[in-house]
């Protein structure tokens, strides 16, 4: 029997990056939303006990390093489990994109085998294994709306966004998290103002929301990454309200309110970019 999980990629309306910790890593604070862009993972249990990966991807491996097999790993170990199970990836996110693919699929194989295997395991479990795997994959096992602190591992949900439009653009490139997460220097960092963007979100403000939308890494990826600037001057110059680039980058995302005005953008978009999407929020 196959069972089906939807992962979906996140959107950062904020991504902060407060201090530098002991251990190397760094303490954040991402406001994270998801949207209607998403992999599909097929879960089917195996006589043999094994793992095993099947996905269609230059870019992504189907051994122990996917973090979907990390996941299902990591899973069987806690909860003793001596069955075997063959995840099947279909990949719709665009990898290293700043869109948290890696991340929503490890988050849906957790959910998913907490249903195939009917152990009712509580969300907060889930997202305290799901830490071990990556500092998105907590934030990503909840989904919505939600903000991540310390390394990724405090999770607190949020009101969704006010609907609207999401049109995305990914320029020909993948950037490494860890790459530009070196390049960080903690005191010429731009914060956004995340307080205002959750006021927005209780408030329903549109407005408010696109004005605060804010991450401290756009500026190192866009140092790095001329290509990064000329597609966000390009959406800004299309008259798109919001617009931000999503984690590390490179993907950059406008929020738009009305599917005309979306449409009209996204076509744009599609002549000066190859990958573009126009998508809505789940929240
Ligand atoms: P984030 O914003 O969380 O840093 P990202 O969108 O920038 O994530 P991903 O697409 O999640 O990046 O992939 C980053 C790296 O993880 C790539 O090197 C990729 O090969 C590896 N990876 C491992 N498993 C997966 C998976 N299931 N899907 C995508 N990438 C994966």
């Amino acid at each position: 029997m196959a069972l089906y999980e939807k992962a979906p990629a996140k959107i950062n309306l904020a991504l902060d990056v407060l201090s530098k910790r002991d251990d190397g890593y760094h303490n954040v604070e991402m406001l994270m939303t998801t949207i209607d862009l998403a992999d599909r993972i097929e879960l089917c249990s195996l006589e043999q006990d094994r793992i095993k990966i099947s996905l269609e991807s230059r870019y992504v491996p189907s051994d122990e390093r996917n973090l979907a097999y990390k996941a299902a790993y990591a899973f069987k170990k806690k909860y003793g489990i001596n069955k075997g199970i063959h995840i099947n990836i279909e990949k719709n996110i665009p990898v290293s994109a700043g869109l948290g693919g890696g991340s929503s699929d490890a988050a849906a194989v957790l959910r998913g085998l907490n249903r195939l295997w009917s152990l009712n395991i509580p969300m907060d479990e889930l997202a305290e294994l799901g830490a071990t795997i990556g500092s998105d994959v907590p934030f990503c096992v909840y989904g919505n709306t939600g903000i991540a602190k310390g390394r990724g591992e405090i999770v607190e949900r949020l009101a969704s966004p006010p609907s609207c439009w999401v049109v995305l653009a990914k320029p020909d490139i993948g950037v490494s998290t860890r790459t530009i997460f070196q390049r960080i220097n903690i005191e010429n960092l731009t914060h956004p103002n995340t307080a205002e963007i959750i006021d927005a979100l209780t408030n329903k403000d549109f407005k408010q929301m696109c004005a605060n939308i804010g991450n401290a890494l756009e500026e190192i990826t866009l140092n790095v990454y001329p290509e990064v600037q000329r597609i966000k001057d390009v959406m800004r110059q299309a008259g798109a309200p919001g617009v931000l680039m999503s984690g590390s980058g490179p993907t950059v995302y406008s929020l738009i309110e009305h599917y005309s005005k979306a449409k009209r953008i996204y076509n744009g978009m599609r002549g000066f970019c190859q990958e573009v999407y126009l998508v809505r929020l789940l929240g």
